[in-house]
């Protein structure tokens, strides 16, 4: 039978328990599923090792010897069994905690021992050893790379681990190597020096050699970042299809508010993307876009000129916030530039009262208002527009796919879009979950900024940073404090930052002190945050909750707690909350004095740089896209099997291109030597592993 149609639970060594069990912890239900269980490490069989070149804790070895005496230690459930195994030359002791009486041990019998070593009272030891007499060991066993899984707890408890994987794929070699379907054209496994499915298959569990198992690997990753691109390149061919409100005219509302209100000279950067923008707007294709700009570049200029574009041509803009704070000040910065009799403005948030509500809602309706500004209470169901043509979505990563979809369909006809985010996003990522948006880049800060200063202490220097709060804000500027909030800990988190705020309140008593964190009232978080703004307070302290979008020119020093506990990303943006003024800003990482060598490599990458693509280039490479900041808030579906968007780039770059010919030249896949991708697209979506509804 075809591995594709082949029951797991009817592979040799399964059964019904563990079928379910595999189908419950990674979804697989045919013995072609299991196969396309990747091994994450190999260890190589085919060394043998001496007791003394035992150095490296990580990995399993293999050693052959004998054992010398063995005698057990305490009785019934703590019982321990201690066996001394030489090699020859040197002695080790191997030990077992569990299943003691079913350990079978016998002296002048050579033995295979094979495990990971580990170290105990200075010496190494092994335990629970892997231990089978030389005369029963295969050669298929002392071959080659031996293939690891990671499993989880609940297979574990029915002996799936790494070996019991390895055991079930192992049975279905036979089958395997009289082959299954390839999922990839001939032609592109020729022209990128492909591997065969079957092939790669094989040597992916269980390699010849390392130089084959490469190919194996490269082979599988291509594979997987192709069907990723098809679907996402098929996705945008799709959405530059759509028709989209025709929006030509550059009228009276931008021209005088161009030339009559704007209080600065626009930069380049900033010319160039409504210039980009407005040709999407005026293409009558639907736009689907992406602007990147890093912290203070001025994204909310850009979005207030489209939105006046698009009010130019008779219709409305939302413009989406991630936070309570950011909305108002969206709305506070934008009414305080705006004259009314150019475009009304109004903002709808959480905290909007019913009774405020039912005005806006009607003036919403027949028009009135050119310019919602709020949060995800814009989406509510009663919320409807007269003639919604634009929808501007700032920090987008705030946002989950479900609530975007739900703004998509405001309308009969989608709106345009633009999505702008201040986490510069690695090209990798940039293609892959916004890999059907166009981009458009801000690559300028306005004139007259000064790169923020970074320095790194650790907190036995605390009374230096105060000396320097003092001398900061003897020179009029103000001060944030920031605190980490983990999800996980918050009750311990708001400790933290209640014992921050009075040791501060202690420390400087001349000096007052707002707090805000994201368990307060709208209200009164509000109102401290007003008070910070106003002046009236010279510190702030609060938790993550000022870290995106906050803006208070006179704030020219971020201090930053527990900086140990922030990814980079994090740490860039709160950077980003200084340096917006004319006075030179700092910003102060304040660490534990031990570190791990990440995060003193993140510190160090922190002080050598402003670059907020160089820092989220590093963050990818430190942490991973998994755990890339708002990938995971989004709920993109981020389960890559194989492929790594850190380190394999230029395999992405590839089969974006291959995947993107074969569009080019049939868009619909309908040609017959292109329905093999069309299969595998189809059989992507029953599995749920589809790409192409992120946006
Ligand atoms: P971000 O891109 O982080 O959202 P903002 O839109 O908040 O940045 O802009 C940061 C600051 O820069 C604001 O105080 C804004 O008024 C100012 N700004 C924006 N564009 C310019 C410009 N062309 N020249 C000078 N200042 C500008
Ligand atoms: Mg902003």
């Amino acid at each position: 039978m075809e591995l594709a149609h082949l029951n797991i639970g009817y592979c040799k060594g399964v059964g019904t328990k563990r079928a379910d069990t595999l189908r419950k912890e990674l979804h697989i239900e045919t013995a072609l599923d299991m196969l396309r269980v990747y091994p994450y490490k190999y260890t190589d069989r085919s060394r043998f090792y001496k007791i003394h070149e035992i150095e490296d804790e990580d990995t399993a070895v293999q050693i052959v010897g004998e054992i010398l005496e063995w005698h057990t230690i305490g009785v019934g459930k703590g019982q321990r069994l201690s066996a001394t195994f030489t090699d020859g030359l040197h002695q080790i002791e191997l030990v077992w905690f569990r299943g003691v009486q079913y350990v079978k041990l016998e002296k002048h019998t050579p033995y295979l021992l094979f495990g990971k070593p580990s170290r105990f009272n200075h010496q190494y030891n092994f335990v629970h050893p892997e231990l089978t007499p030389m005369a029963k060991v295969t050669p298929q066993m002392t071959q080659g790379l031996e293939p690891d899984y990671n499993t989880t707890d609940k297979m574990k408890s029915c002996g799936l681990n790494s070996k019991g994987v390895r055991t079930i794929i192992a049975g279905l070699m036979p089958q395997l190597k009289n082959g299954v379907p390839e999922t990839m054209g001939q032609d592109v496994l020729d022209h990128y020096h492909l591997m065969g499915l079957t092939d790669a298959l094989v040597n992916i569990h269980f390699p010849k050699d390392t130089a084959t198992m490469q190919k194996a690997r490269e082979r599988l990753k291509f594979e997987e970042l192709f069907f990723i691109q098809l679907q996402i390149l098929k996705k945008k061919k799709r959405h530059e299809q759509n028709i989209g409100f025709p929006m030509p005219t550059v009228g009276r509302r931008f021209n005088r508010f161009y030339r009559e209100c704007l209080p600065f000279e626009l930069t380049n950067a900033q010319k160039r993307v409504v210039r980009e923008i407005h040709g999407d707007m005026k293409s009558g294709h639907q736009m689907n876009r992406l602007l990147q700009g890093d912290v203070g570049s001025g994204k909310t200029l850009v979005a207030l000129l489209c939105a006046l574009l698009a009010a130019d041509n008779g219709y409305q803009t939302c413009i989406m916030a991630p936070t309570e704070i950011l909305a108002n000040q969206h709305f506070q910065t934008l009414s305080a530039m705006l004259p009314p009799d150019i475009a009304t403005i109004a903002l709808l948030t959480g905290s909007t009262t019913k009774k405020q509500r039912e005005p806006l809602h009607e003036a919403l309706r027949d028009g009135r208002i050119n310019i919602l500004i709020g949060t995800h209470a814009l989406i509510e169901d009663e919320v409807q527009f007269a003639n919604l043509g634009l929808v501007i979505i700032d920090e987008q990563h705030r946002f989950g796919v479900a609530q975007r979809a739900k703004l998509w369909n405001k309308n009969l006809q989608p709106p345009h879009i633009l999505v702008m985010t201040a986490t510069p996003i690695p090209r990798t990522l940039a293609m892959t979950v916004y890999g059907d948006l166009q981009v458009s880049i801000i690559d300028e800060l306005p004139p007259g900024r000064k790169p923020v200063h970074t320095l790194h202490y650790s907190i036995q220097r605390k009374a230096s940073v105060n000396k320097f709060i003092t001398q900061q804000i003897e020179q009029g500027r103000q001060i944030y404090v920031v605190f980490p909030l983990i999800k996980e800990n918050e009750k311990l988190d708001l400790l933290d930052l209640q014992n921050g705020f009075n040791e501060l309140c202690e420390t400087f008593p001349n000096y007052r002190i707002s707090m805000v964190h994201g368990q307060m009232k709208a209200k009164d978080k509000d109102e401290q945050m007003r008070r910070f703004v106003n002046g009236e307070t010279q510190i702030l302290v609060a938790t993550t909750v000022i870290e995106v979008g906050v803006n208070v020119p006179n704030a020219s020093v971020m201090i930053i707690e527990n900086a140990e506990r922030f990814g980079l990303s994090q740490l860039h943006q709160l950077r980003g909350r200084v340096g917006r003024g004319a006075d030179q800003s700092y910003c102060l990482l304040l660490t534990k004095l031990e570190l791990t060598a990440d995060t003193r490599k993140r510190m160090d990458i922190m002080v050598a740089t402003n670059d907020g693509f160089r820092i989220a280039e590093a963050d990818l490479q430190l942490r991973g896209p998994g755990d890339m900041e708002g990938t995971l808030q989004s709920g993109t579906p981020f389960d890559l099997k194989i492929a790594n968007l850190g380190t394999d780039g230029q395999i992405l770059e590839l089969a974006r291109k291959a995947a993107g010919e074969i569009l080019d030249k049939d868009p619909q896949l309908s040609d017959e030597f292109n329905r093999i991708y069309k299969r595998q697209l189809d059989l992507m979506r029953q599995t749920g592993e589809n790409w192409g509804e992120i946006s």
